[in-house]
């Protein structure tokens, strides 16, 4: 076995890193970290530290690690047949059952699902599809697609452009001309602090009418959204903003693409973000949690609508030029039957949906006291706390100071758990596997109250 202090050289001179301020990691600046194993909610890095996953990997993880059932179906996939491709027809039994497995879990109106690698090449398939059946339909010029601020997408060159946070765009030349942006539903966020959450909604909608009607109807395809705001600030929609966006996608014929990368298979303690909000979407995002991230695997359920389009389509132009060598790899595929299986067998649902209200209860209460703490906020087994340097001017801290990272910081230093401190602003969040038990709940809330109370008391 390799040294440790022989692994991180060689980490630091040769593995680009995402994600990750590389100047101070290539300098050592920024400590590595290498992960050696798993069990529920728990990994252990090679210096023994055992440390409770409040996030779930990247809100992955869903049924926790080491679940052998997923382990033993991969390496039956594995001697079986390793891989072979989807085109021309071509499948296998895995992926052909976990293509009914999703379709018989997924929202209404649902049709047929397409098998990618990542939240990221999912999102870029349903934009060219969206672009695909305007052109099928006769529409060319329908073509923008509108994202929202503080949405998260996917890190490719569409995807990037959708994703509303400054970081994915800031000199990489994004976002590209075919997206534009509105308002995140973002009520703690507001720029009217008297604004009632209503009132605020009415203001979301009332600019999204007013963007589609600088732009053009007839110049917009589609809208994407996050049932729960995801990486932008875990963030719940205002009571019936879902509702009153739809309407107007409705009245401008402009399709709605659900991203559920994060929501999808039981996050919010319903089994999509969809059906949870009323959300009746014509095409849906799915990665993570499909195979709870044990293997590579996301995919575009695309609404039956859409389907007869795209049939016609194929009809007239010929078979559809999409595709990658790793569609639906059975690798993959065999990860997704045994981890939905397990979703089933253990009611992962709806513990998200019981640990889950616990959690966020018992985070609310032992945190909103606490003076730097001005929102506890969360859906199902998801949840952020965000910080404000006063809670009644609702004043925010400057970027500067680098309050979130610190108290993710703290978490882990002192109590060995692992929140997230998400990308813009000062937010800590947590999306724990959605096995999580009630005792580990209350672990992961002790943690949060001891870190931000330490941080707290060098700011103020
Ligand atoms: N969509 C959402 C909502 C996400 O949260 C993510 C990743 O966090 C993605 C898309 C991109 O997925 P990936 O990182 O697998 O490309």
């Amino acid at each position: 076995m390799l040294r440790n202090d022989q692994l991180a050289e060689w980490d630091r001179e040769n593995f680009f890193h995402p994600s990750t301020h590389l100047a101070q990691f290539a300098r050592g600046e920024q400590c590595n970290r290498v992960i050696r194993g798993g069990e529920g909610v728990y990994i252990e890095d090679r210096d023994g530290t055992r440390m409770l996953d409040a996030f779930a990997g990247l809100y992955c993880v869903n049924i926790g690690y080491g679940r052998q059932e997923v382990a033993e179906a991969i390496a039956e996939q594995a001697r079986e047949l390793a891989y072979y491709h989807a085109y021309v027809g071509h499948s296998t039994e895995a992926s052909i059952t976990l293509s009914k497995m999703i379709l018989d879990r997924a929202p209404a109106n649902m049709s047929k699902v397409y098998f990618g690698l990542s939240g990221s090449d999912a999102n870029e398939t349903n934009i060219k599809l969206v672009w695909y059946y305007n052109n099928v339909l006769g529409r060319p010029e329908k073509k923008k697609i509108i994202s929202r601020w503080r949405g998260y997408h996917g890190s490719g060159l569409m995807t990037g452009s959708l994703t509303g946070l400054e970081l994915f765009h800031k000199k990489f030349d994004l976002p590209l001309e075919q997206v534009i942006h509105t308002d995140a539903p973002y009520y703690f966020r507001r720029q009217n602090l008297e604004q009632t959450e209503a009132q605020f909604v009415e203001s979301c909608v009332a600019s999204l009418e007013e963007l589609i009607e600088q732009e053009g109807a007839d110049t917009i395809a589609a809208f994407i959204g996050e049932p729960v705001l995801g990486t932008g600030g875990i963030v719940p929609p205002p009571t019936g903003y879902w509702e009153a966006i739809q309407a107007v996608l409705k009245k401008h014929d402009i399709l709605l693409i659900a991203d559920e990368v994060v929501t999808g298979f039981g996050r919010l303690g319903s089994m999509f973000g969809s059906d949870h909000y009323g959300i009746e979407p014509d095409i849906i995002t799915i990665a993570k949690g499909l195979t709870s991230a044990y293997a590579p695997l996301s995919g575009s359920i695309v609404s039956k609508n859409v389907w007869k389009v795209l049939e016609l389509g194929t009809d007239e132009f010929g078979p559809i030029g999409h595709g990658w060598t790793y569609s639906a790899h059975p690798i993959g595929a065999a990860a997704g039957v045994a981890n939905l299986r397990l979703i089933d067998q253990f009611d992962l649902v709806t513990n998200a949906k019981d640990t889950g209200a616990y959690f966020n209860a018992t985070l609310k209460e032992a945190l909103s006291d606490l003076p730097i703490v001005g929102d506890v906020r969360g859906e199902g087994i998801l949840a952020a706390v965000e910080f404000v340097r006063d809670k009644d001017t609702r004043q925010f801290f400057d970027a500067s100071e680098k309050v979130g990272p610190q108290i993710a910081a703290a978490l882990l230093q002192r109590s060995k758990v692992i929140g997230r401190a998400m990308p813009q602003g000062d937010i800590l969040g947590f999306a724990p596997p959605l096995c999580l038990s009630r005792q580990e709940a209350d672990l992961i809330v002790g943690a949060a109250r001891d870190a931000i109370s330490d941080v707290a008391e060098n700011l103020l």
